[in-house]
C-alpha cells in the first residue's frame, strides 16, 4: 500500500485539502486535490486529481448542518472509497502560530493542543479554525498521527533585534514579540532559489508573498533575518482586508472617541481596512484592476499598497546590507504585472531595470542589466506541509526503531 498524506488548511467555513503520495525519502507527489466550501450551510465538496479533472463532488442542503466534523469524515471515507491501494499515513495541518514554543513542525499530542489552544490570542481569527480539525480528527481517529506546521517557524532565525518590541520587561514576558508569518511560503521559496540562480540562495533577498494576506521577508542565504509581520498577522504591509502597520495611537482613538469596544475595532482592522477598507469597493486586486481608470478610491488604494511594499522592501534591504533580488510570489505577486511593474518602477534606486516583456509574459525572470534581479516564483506552502509532515513521521519511527 502506498502510503498518502493529507494536508489540511481549515478555515472558518472552508477546508481545503491536498493528498501526496509518499515513497521512501523521495519527495512528497501532489495526487489529488480539493476543498470543501460554505460549511455550516450550503456546503459543497470538489475533489480534483493534480491534471485538472474532477474525482468527486457533493453538495449539502443547510438543513444537513454539514461543518467541519462531517467534512473531516467525509474526506476520510471518500479517500477509503476512491483511493484504493493507497494508506492514509498522517495528516498535515496548516497552524498559523507556533509562538515560542514550536519553532518547527510538531507530532501532534494532547499537550501540544493545548499549548496551541494557548497561542489563539495572537492569532484570534486563524488559530481557532486550524485547531477545530486537529481535536476532531484526535477524538474520531486517535490513532492517525497527526503534524503541525507552522507560518512562524521559518521566523525563528531571526536576530534577537528583529524580533523586539520596544516594550518593557512585563510585557516581553508574555510572549508580545515579532515573530512574523507566511513561512510556509517563505520556506518553499527558499528551498527552490538555487534552480532559479544560485546566487540567489547564497545571496541577500526580499520575498514579497502578495496574496489577501500580504508580507515581505528578508532572506540572507536563504535564511529569514526580518519580516514586516509581527506578534500578529496585522502587521507590515495593507493586505486585502488588514489594515497593515499603523500608529498603536489610532487604536486608542477608535476605543476612545469613537467607543468601539476591543472586538469592534479588531474586526475593523481584520477585516474591514487594507484595500477594502481604502477603496470601499473591494479586497480583491483583479476588481481594483478594473475599476482604477474610473475609481479614483480603487486607485488610490492600489497606490497605497505598491507605496507602503517599496518603503517596506527599503526597510529590508537596510537590514540585509544591500540587494541581490526580490522574489514576487502567491495570488497578486504572481498574477498581477501591473503591481510587480510599479513596485520595481519605484524601486529603480536599488538598480533593478524591469524587463516589461518578461514581466507580462510571468517570468520567471522579469528583469535585465547587472542590477538586482526581479523573479516571479510560484509559492507551494502545501508541499512544504506535506515534506515536514513526512520529515516529522520519519524521525518519530525512526526513534521507536532505536
Ligand atoms: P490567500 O492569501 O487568500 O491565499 P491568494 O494568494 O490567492 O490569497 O491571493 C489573492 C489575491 O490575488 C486577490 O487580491 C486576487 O485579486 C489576486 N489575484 C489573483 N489572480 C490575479 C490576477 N490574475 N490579477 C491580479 N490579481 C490577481
Amino acid at each position: 500500500m502506498i502510503p498518502v498524506l493529507v494536508v489540511l488548511n481549515a478555515g472558518s467555513s472552508s477546508l481545503k485539502f491536498q493528498l501526496f503520495e509518499r515513497e521512501g525519502d523521495a519527495e512528497p507527489r501532489l495526487t489529488c486535490k480539493g476543498a470543501f466550501d460554505g460549511l455550516g450551510g450550503a456546503a459543497r465538496f470538489i475533489a480534483r486529481d493534480a491534471g485538472g479533472v474532477t474525482l468527486g463532488e457533493n453538495a449539502w442542503a443547510p438543513e444537513a448542518g454539514f461543518g467541519h466534523e462531517e467534512a473531516l469524515m467525509h474526506l476520510v471515507s471518500w479517500l477509503r472509497e476512491h483511493q484504493g491501494g493507497r494508506q492514509l499515513a498522517a495528516i498535515g495541518h496548516r497552524v498559523v502560530h507556533g509562538g515560542e514554543a514550536f519553532t518547527g513542525p510538531v507530532l501532534v499530542d494532547d499537550e501540544v493542543i493545548r499549548t496551541l489552544e494557548s497561542l489563539s490570542p495572537l492569532a484570534p481569527l486563524h488559530q481557532p479554525h486550524n485547531l477545530a480539525p486537529i481535536r476532531i480528527v484526535r477524538r474520531r481517529l486517535p490513532s492517525l498521527p497527526q503534524v503541525a506546521c507552522f507560518d512562524t517557524a521559518f521566523h525563528r532565525t531571526q536576530p534577537d533585534l528583529a524580533t523586539l518590541f520596544a516594550l518593557p520587561r512585563e510585557v516581553r514576558d508574555r510572549g508580545v514579540r515579532r515573530y512574523g508569518f507566511h513561512g510556509l511560503s517563505y520556506d518553499y521559496i527558499a528551498s527552490v532559489l538555487k534552480e532559479y540562480d544560485p546566487r540567489l540562495a547564497a545571496g541577500r533577498v526580499v520575498v514579497a508573498h502578495l496574496g489577501n494576506g500580504a508580507s515581505l521577508c528578508a532572506l540572507r542565504a536563504g535564511v529569514s533575518i526580518a519580516t514586516t509581520m509581527g506578534l500578529s498577522a496585522l502587521d507590515g504591509l495593507p493586505m486585502g482586508t488588514r489594515c497593515g502597520a499603523m500608529d498603536p495611537g489610532a487604536v486608542f482613538f477608535m476605543l476612545r472617541e469613537m467607543k468601539l469596544t476591543p472586538d469592534a475595532a479588531e474586526r475593523m482592522l481584520y477585516s474591514h481596512s487594507g484595500l477594502l477598507g481604502v477603496s470601499g469597493l473591494s479586497n480583491d486586486m483583479r476588481v481594483l484592476r478594473e475599476q482604477a481608470a474610473e475609481n479614483p478610491d480603487a486607485r488610490r488604494a492600489i497606490n497605497l499598497f505598491v507605496y507602503r511594499i517599496t518603503r517596506e522592501v527599503g526597510s529590508l534591504v537596510a537590514a540585509l546590507g544591500g540587494l541581490d533580488g526580490l522574489v514576487f510570489t502567491a495570488g497578486i505577486g504572481e498574477n498581477d504585472a501591473a503591481t510587480r511593474a510599479e513596485v520595481s518602477a519605484r524601486l529603480a534606486w536599488t538598480g533593478m531595470t524591469l524587463d516589461d516583456a518578461a514581466n507580462k509574459a510571468g517570468g520567471p525572470l522579469i528583469s535585465s542589466g547587472a542590477g538586482p534581479g526581479a523573479w516571479v516564483i510560484p509559492t507551494n506552502e502545501e508541499l512544504v506541509i506535506a515534506r515536514q509532515t513526512s520529515s516529522v513521521l520519519r524521525t518519530a519511527r525512526a526513534r521507536l526503531a532505536s
